[in-house]
């Protein structure tokens, strides 16, 4: 039998840095010192071949531009390979995972982001299990031959996670990310245990779609108490705007204040789409349990409903540029699930 085929990119992030002698800080460093770090490479029962970005980036510089480019990447090798390992910064992750997820319509092979909180020529890196292990899950076929998880994941610290119901929860512990709202795809532990209802079941017979505009005019902004409305106005009056992500209270509450009223009414008259994720880490946002809730809803707030804000931020910049001149295409796919990155509610 053949091996499997995996195409690993590397994009950057801590995994390949080294520190610069000069400014003590670390950076990213080329290919090339990664693999003089990893020969466990050569022991994998899988042929990897390596694409890398040029120079390779913190993933602080991740844009739309970087992920039109993967994508792309993505879609001239799709039928060489049998997966897909992008190795990426933690910082950005989970933005990119979820950017993917919406760019690479009727995927059927895995794309596994993974990195580490320690560069992989430290001593104590998690970087190579990271690694090992997502070219592992990347590989993976069942019975039928198809891919175990045909769908964009985060694979970090023993868990593999669907990528656009990730976080990262932490900048320090090897544990960095965490899907609060959605149960992990995969815990591997000494054996590997799949949480095979919770994977994404694709129309196998459909061919990879890639649609890689994204239109960037989005703003992510946070309710804090005492908010000023001149400076919510000025954010509802920035040119070209195409919509807010606005991170509420608890189950999507906001004050009932005359100028909110005044300021959402605005912003709707502009075509402005305003969709309401809670601050809270875990649950749902749901309007209509309270008045300071129910308010948003009559004005037009979409619900947001148990989306993290890297889902529901790039969702509205992809919907943007899906549906340029057609506000009510965006507000109604904004609200049912496209690529799991929401619960959708029984009706
Ligand atoms: N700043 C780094 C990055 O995101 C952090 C990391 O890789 O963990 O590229």
């Amino acid at each position: 039998m053949s091996k499997p085929r995996i195409l690993l990119v590397y994009t950057g992030g801590t995994i390949g840095m080294g520190i610069n002698e000069r400014t003590g800080a670390l950076e990213p460093l080329r290919f090339s010192h990664f693999l003089q770090a990893m020969p466990e490479m050569e022991l994998l029962g899988v042929e990897v071949d390596v694409i890398q970005f040029d120079p390779p980036i913190d993933s602080c510089e991740m844009d739309p531009k970087l992920w039109a480019h993967l994508a792309g990447i993505i879609r001239e090798n799709y039928d060489r390979y049998d997966g897909f390992v992008v190795l990426h910064g933690t910082d950005t992750m989970a933005y990119t995972a979820s950017a993917l997820s919406f760019m690479l319509r009727h995927l059927t092979k895995p794309v596994i982001l993974t990195g580490s909180q320690l560069p992989i020529g430290m001593l104590r890196t998690d970087g190579k299990e990271n690694v090992i292990t997502g070219i592992e899950l990347a590989a993976l076929k069942n019975a039928e031959g198809r891919a175990v998880v045909p769908e964009v994941c985060i694979y970090f610290n023993g868990s593999l996670l669907r990528g656009n119901r990730s976080t990262k929860i932490n900048a320090d512990g090897f544990e960095a990310f965490d899907s609060l709202n959605y149960p992990h795809l995969c815990d591997a532990g000494v054996e590997f245990t799949f949480h095979t209802h919770h994977i994404f079941t694709p129309d196998w017979d459909k061919p990879l779609e890639v649609n890689p505009e994204m239109d960037p005019n989005v703003l992510v902004f946070s309710l804090i108490p005492g908010i000023q409305p001149s400076l919510v106005d000025h954010l509802l009056g920035i040119p070209h705007l195409r919509g807010i992500v606005m991170r509420t209270y608890g189950s999507g509450n906001a004050p009932h204040l005359e100028w909110m009223e005044r300021l959402l009414d605005r912003a709707a008259r502009r075509n402005v789409v305003i969709v309401n994720v809670s601050q809270c880490l875990r649950g749902s946002v749901q309007m209509d349990r309270y008045e300071a809730g129910l308010h948003l809803l009559n004005k037009g707030v979409i619900s947001g409903q148990d989306c993290t804000v890297e889902a529901a931020a790039t969702k509205l910049m992809h919907l943007s540029a899906l549906y340029p001149n057609d506000v009510e295409q965006v507000r109604a796919h904004m609200t049912r699930s496209l690529a799991g990155e929401l619960t959708e509610k029984c009706p």
